[in-house]
């Protein structure tokens, strides 16, 4: 533990207190001061950010020093804590009490800010006062803020020191406040009062003035959707973002640069360029450090204080904090507070977009509340958005027991008797409950809010239930198929939105059966011996031919969807139907003996384009096949033969000389 230390001095920095030390200990060397202060003859002391704080709090007394106080009250960290992720700031804590180097600078981004400062600054009126209360002066905290020039105390600009913030050439030079305005009075450096007519001096003085607070009172550290909350609340007071989120970014630009003017803004380093908007993610609240010049510019910007802005609730709630009450007066609930959600949304209709609160309790009443509340108005709403299941029942109950009092009824519903009137007619034209939903679909049509939607489910989803149901009581044989047929309407409702209850309650049939195992080795047997018989009887068969192909087999058999999906299980089947199957060539040659025929029968001397006609043939293609047309000629130069009488002149039979067509 060292012998002494100089005690800071309130908000002085602590590279101030280490300075005055160097210079009580009369220590010739820099690199003593550091060794005795932070254990190391080589560490470079930040002015703004120091770090190896740990090492220096073991040296003093703990009852008056922790590496909290010291970075509290003693560094420049405290005006970028409440504008960071909490996690971040507890990290650069660690950093400073440890050995953070540059990395602290670095995760800030103080030395690359445009803002950064480049030598100490004082004001000439806070030396004269230490003067007098301290016999010596000190580099004071508030006035090394980027951006900041005046001293809020005493309302003058600063004076800038020869002593530079950050040398690189001379790491540990210790320089006291007291050396560097030795020869200062305010006799030979006369103040400069800030004027507070001065629009852009009035914007340095508020600077200065929540600075000051800031780096006081330390607030609160939130997570920054707080912070953007608070902007948020504010951007919507200033008509310059909605409630649900959406900020006019071009507007905000627009009349923040009106508001501060662009020369002030490039004179704070915080100019608004087209590649550089940062106001646009100041706004957004991006999870990274900002430059708390920024954030103190937006809050003057939206006329708030920094001390107003902390106070400020850290969330948007227009209609008040949730649960909020169901206000179905015949639910059995009334009152209690069961909605726990409260969907935003704004009209579209009008020149003025409306804000709409949209409370939606699970027993089905929903009703919206125009926005926001001036006044606690809880219990009130401006619209019944969806009476829901629940009440439709009651008023079913109401009506089934007879004789009614509208007047009366209209009371308990808390309606008006109109509305109950036409409520009433809706629910008696709905016996069957078809009408009823066919007239909800109506309703929803013609210009209910989209929400209501997600309300009206609840109540079309029994009445459906209960229609399928009803009708499979009605029907105990029928399918799902079946009953489908019925009503297609419910079904594909039910499909569409409960097909877990579906499936449930109206399993498909699954055919065939579970643990019905198939025989394919038999089947394929059967198929083989059917594919024969079949193929054999379509070319035997009387009449014009018809091809026996493969597919036409298969077909005929009604085996042509199993032989496809089941080929490999089906393997001598496959190999019979393309055996016994006709070629395209062997029925052009049976299509031609079928035309030659019916010329020799009808005794017709035809010639070989009548019988490619007959036959069918075309001549783009099997007609220019050899043994087509050798086959054709055969059988023409034979018709030709034919006399009148009918007998041929020739002996000789065609059938003998031409190859048969397999059969
Ligand atoms: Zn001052
Ligand atoms: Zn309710």
């Amino acid at each position: 533990m060292i012998g002494f230390f100089t005690d800071p001095y309130p908000d002085e920095l602590l590279y101030s207190a280490c300075a005055r030390y160097h210079h009580r200990t009369g220590y010739l060397s820099n690199a003593a001061t550091v060794s005795d202060l932070f254990g190391h003859d080589r560490s470079r002391m930040a002015v703004d950010f120091p770090t190896r704080l740990n090492f220096l709090a073991s040296q003093l007394p703990s009852a008056t020093y922790s590496v909290d106080n010291l970075i509290d009250d003693h560094t420049m960290l405290p005006l970028y804590s409440p504008f960071m992720p909490p996690e971040r700031h507890r990290a650069l804590r660690c950093d400073m009490g440890g050995r953070g180097g540059g990395s602290v600078h670095a995760r800030l981004g103080v030395l690359t800010s445009a803002t950064a400062l480049r030598h100490l600054r004082f004001c000439i009126m806070c030396i004269e006062r230490d003067r007098e209360i301290y016999g010596e002066t000190y580099w004071h905290r508030i006035h090394q803020i980027p951006g900041l020039e005046i001293c809020g105390e005493h309302l003058v600009f600063l004076f800038g020191s020869q002593v530079r913030m950050y040398d690189r050439r001379n790491k540990q030079s210790f320089i006291t406040a007291s050396q560097a305005t030795a020869e200062l009075t305010i006799a030979n450096s006369p103040a400069t009062y800030v004027n507070p007519d001065n629009r852009e001096q009035k914007v340095l003085l508020n600077l200065a003035m929540d600075a000051a607070w800031i780096l006081s009172t330390h607030p609160e550290i939130y997570d920054l959707k707080a912070l953007r909350m608070r902007y948020l609340r504010l951007l919507v007071e200033n008509d310059l973002a909605t409630f649900t989120g959406k900020i006019k970014q071009n507007v905000l630009r627009e009349r923040f640069v009106e508001h501060f003017s662009s020369v002030l803004l490039e004179r704070l380093g915080c100019g608004l360029l087209v590649k550089n908007n940062w106001l646009r993610s100041v706004v957004r609240v991006e999870n990274r450090a900002r430059n708390p010049l920024h954030h103190m510019l937006l809050i003057q910007f939206l006329g708030c204080s920094a001390e107003d802005f902390f106070r400020l609730p850290a969330e948007v709630e227009p209609f008040g904090k949730g649960p909020w009450p169901c206000l179905n007066p015949v639910s059995g609930h009334y009152g209690q507070t069961l909605i726990s959600k409260c969907h935003l949304h704004y009209s579209r209709t009008g020149r003025f977009r409306k804000l709409f609160g949209v409370f939606g309790c699970g027993c089905g009443f929903c009703y919206r509340r125009k926005g926001p509340d001036a006044r606690d108005r809880r219990f009130e709403y401006d619209q019944v958005v969806c009476f829901g299941e629940l009440w439709y029942r009651k008023l079913s109950d109401a009506i089934a027991v007879g004789d009614h009092d509208l007047p009366q009824l209209a009371r308990t519903f808390r309606v008006l008797p109109s509305t109950l009137a036409v409520e009433i007619s809706r629910v008696k034209k709905a016996n069957n409950l078809e009408g009823l939903v066919r007239n909800r679909f109506r309703g929803e049509r013609i210009g209910r809010p989209r929400k209501t939607r997600g309300m009206t489910e609840s109540y079309l989803r029994s009445v459906y239930r209960t229609r399928f149901k009803e009708l499979a009581l009605e029907k105990p044989h029928a399918g799902r198929s079946a009953l489908r047929k019925i009503d297609n309407e419910a079904y594909m409702w039910l499909l569409k939105h409960d097909k877990s209850w579906l499936d449930q309650n109206f399993p498909r049939l699954r055919c065939p059966g579970p643990g019905i195992r198939i025989d394919w080795s038999e089947r394929d047997q059967r198929f083989s011996c059917a594919a024969q018989e079949t193929a054999a009887k379509m070319i035997n068969v009387s009449g014009r031919p018809i091809r026996a192909s493969k597919t036409a087999i298969a077909r005929e058999l009604n085996i042509l969807a199993v032989v496809t999906k089941h080929a490999n299980k089906l393997p001598l089947t496959v190999r019979v139907l393309s055996e016994v199957s006709e070629s395209e060539q062997d029925f052009a040659l049976r299509r031609i003996r079928w035309a030659a025929d019916c010329y020799r029968q009808e005794l017709v001397p035809a010639s070989s384009w009548k019988i490619l006609q007959r036959a069918g043939i075309s001549n783009a293609g099997m007609a220019r096949n050899p043994l087509v047309i050798a086959f054709i000629k055969e059988y023409a130069s034979e018709l030709r033969n034919i006399n009148e009488c009918g007998w041929e002149s020739s002996t000789s039979s065609s059938t003998q000389i031409l190859p048969f067509v397999r059969v």
